[in-house]
């Protein structure tokens, strides 16, 4: 079983902390400034069940000028062609604008979209309850996984569910 998986996100959520833990080495630039990852980084994860290539997907945000606006649609066309998109959010930040903004792109795709709710090592269990019910509210995700990406909560888990999607 092999196919693509794209991370998509705002900035700061943890998608390229995610991407260096599934391929096991530092291939995308951490840091807590937004836009640091400035291309496509692809990661391959393999089993003997199973080969993932990962997109993370940077600047997918509101486009300010033209070029913003070309780069973001070749972003957003990229995920008709996975297999399954991630759409990351941090626990720790109520849902907002930017959020809102992928949400409403990420229901009319065709793909399976994940909820993957990321830094749950730095909030309360009850907050995660009301944090998954509102993003529930705003469309059906295939699956919601809560995960801490630093510290590997339910990373066995999100890979498993991923494999099973290929
Ligand atoms: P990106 O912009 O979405 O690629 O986000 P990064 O992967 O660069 O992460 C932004 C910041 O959040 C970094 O300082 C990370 O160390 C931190 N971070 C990422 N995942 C977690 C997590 O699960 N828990 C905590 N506490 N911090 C995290
Ligand atoms: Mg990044």
């Amino acid at each position: 079983k092999s196919g693509f998986v794209a991370i998509v996100g705002r900035p700061n959520v943890g998608k390229s902390t995610l991407l260096n833990r599934i391929v096991g080495q530092k291939i995308a630039i951490m840091s807590d400034k937004a836009q640091t990852t400035r291309n496509k980084i692809q990661g391959v994860y393999t089993t003997d069940k199973v080969q993932m290539v990962f997109i993370d997907t940077p600047g997918i945000h509101k486009p300010k000028h033209r070029l913003g606006d070309y780069m973001v649609e070749a972003a957003y066309s990229a995920l008709k062609e996975v297999e399954v998109v991630l759409f990351m959010v941090s626990a720790d930040q109520k849902r907002g604008k930017g959020d809102d903004m992928i949400i409403e792109r990420l229901r009319k795709l065709q793909v399976p979209v994940y909820l993957v709710i990321n830094k749950i090592d730095k909030i309360h269990p009850d907050e995660l309850l009301l944090q998954i019910e509102d993003y529930q509210k705003q469309m059906d995700f295939a699956q919601v996984i809560p995960i801490s990406a630093t510290q590997g909560n339910n990373f066995e888990t999100l890979m498993h569910e991923l494999s099973e999607q290929m």
